[in-house]
């Protein structure tokens, strides 16, 4: 990896390469969803309304988004896809009935009041009258319901179902869906961390359930700075589909979960994943993470299909996230699973926007990724190590801690590794020549 550099023009490395692999199709949904702007807390700003104030997740991140393609001159090499409208039996795949049914009333109520209203801490409506709705929670409350915004988070998960559709009928096989709201933190009853539907989550038991001939696994790859704890939450009993989450990890940061040794429950026990990286962890350490522990685990694994929960809140100078990540490395990792997914799973990567609240950093990042997806695939191994990459120990230790804590789980994390573990402070004579300091090799 050399996250110094630009990335190539998709035309530079087309003539670059086979032919065959050249006019593979790339499909984008979303974008042109006037309905997911109703979803919108401020308002216009240039009509906000005295004291309404402004929130993190508004529309001008979708604008962003598209800017970004705009500005790459990326749109006509694009399939453009109309976002569908998911049903309520879509929609049940991930989520109660009674929750569904919470949020209906809910946007009625907002429809009535005629302005945004806060779901309760936690995000989870059942029971709640149109008292508890509208009173003042005293704290807790970060995610917002308008009039328009339960029709918007269909379309979002709608967005991911039209991916799903091409890529498992014959057309695009990859794609990105500009889904919002974000998805990854409702759970099965909830609507929490500005996610009202879990976009990516509904895509997985949809695709297993309408193609059952074709997707029996599904491995659900999240690289937003935050935990995905509603994904997490709705699979953790399912081995057939591997969440696996890159997330920084520390006390008081949202959601607050996320540890290394959340592995799973019953069945589905060693197919949760979590690297959970300390404060300011960058390029290098998000790379080293999916070569230490998403490569292995996908090759185990074997999915049929590759969704990814792509928020872009890792990026340096994020409003919602401390880490330190560029917009390239998102264009690298990318290029990755496409290899990835060419190897595994006849290139099925589909790959829905999450969170990423810094308008110019998003613009540059959804840029990469789109770029990256359009590159012809390379015969390259995917994720290959190059010597001079460099980590923070912290980090090194974290990526460590998920390999140990999956060491006699079905994927195996540390198998084939040389490392030996080692007590903290004690010397490598202490425990014989062989032996390395757990971050040193692992
Ligand atoms: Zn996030």
């Amino acid at each position: 990896m050399a996250p110094s550099q630009r990335s190539q023009p998709v035309e530079e490395q087309a003539a670059m390469s086979s032919p065959s692999l050249a006019h593979d199709r790339v499909a984008i949904a979303g974008h042109q969803q006037e309905i997911m702007q109703e979803h919108c807390y401020g308002g216009n700003p240039t009509k906000r309304q005295k004291g309404k104030g402004v929130h993190h997740e508004e529309p001008q991140r979708l604008r962003a988004c598209i800017a970004g393609i705009t500005m790459g001159g990326l749109w006509r090499k694009l399939t453009e896809l109309t976002a569908r409208r998911a049903t309520d039996e879509e929609l049940a795949l991930c989520h109660s009935r009674e929750h569904l049914a919470g949020l209906e009333a809910a946007s009625r109520t907002a429809a009535r009041l005629r302005r945004p209203i806060w779901l309760p801490p936690g995000g989870c409506l059942e029971g709640l009258g149109e008292d508890e709705l509208t009173g003042k929670h005293a704290t807790g409350c970060d995610t917002y319901l308008t009039a328009g915004s339960l029709e918007a988070a269909r379309h979002a998960s709608g967005a991911m179902l039209s991916l799903v559709d091409e890529c498992l009928t014959g057309g695009s096989s990859c794609g990105l869906a500009l889904c919002r709201p974000p998805g990854h933190h409702a759970g099965r009853c909830s609507s929490t961390g500005f996610c009202l539907l879990n976009n990516v989550a509904v895509a997985a038991r949809y695709a297993k359930t309408r193609y059952p001939h074709l997707v029996k696994r599904v491995l659900i790859f999240d690289w937003d700075v935050h935990h995905g704890q509603g994904t997490q939450e709705i699979f953790e009993s399912d081995p057939e589909v591997l969440v696996l989450s890159i997330h920084e990890f520390e006390a008081g940061f949202y959601p607050n979960t996320g540890a290394a040794t959340e592995t799973g429950d019953g069945a589905g026990s060693g197919y949760t994943v979590n690297v959970a990286m300390p404060p300011g962890f960058g390029d290098a350490c998000l790379w080293l993470a999916c070569a230490k522990v998403l490569l292995p685990a996908a090759r185990r694994f074997k999915p049929d299909l590759i969704l990814v929960s792509a928020g872009f809140d890792a990026l340096e100078g994020d409003p919602m996230g401390d880490a330190k990540c560029t917009p390239l490395v998102f264009g690298q990792v990318t290029s990755a699973l496409k290899m990835l997914a060419r190897d595994l799973c006849q290139g099925r990567l589909l790959l829905g926007l999450e969170g990423g609240y810094a308008s110019a950093g998003l613009a540059l990042c959804v840029e990469e990724v789109a770029r990256a997806l359009l590159q012809p695939l390379k015969d390259d191994e995917p994720f290959a190590i190059k010597k001079d990459l460099s980590a923070k120990q912290e980090s090194l230790l974290a990526i460590y801690a998920t390999r140990l804590a999956h060491r006699t789980l079905p994927l195996r994390l540390l198998e084939g590794s040389k490392s030996a573990l080692v007590p903290f402070g004690k010397r490598k004579r202490d425990v014989g020549g062989s032996a390395k300091e757990p971050c040193a090799e692992s």
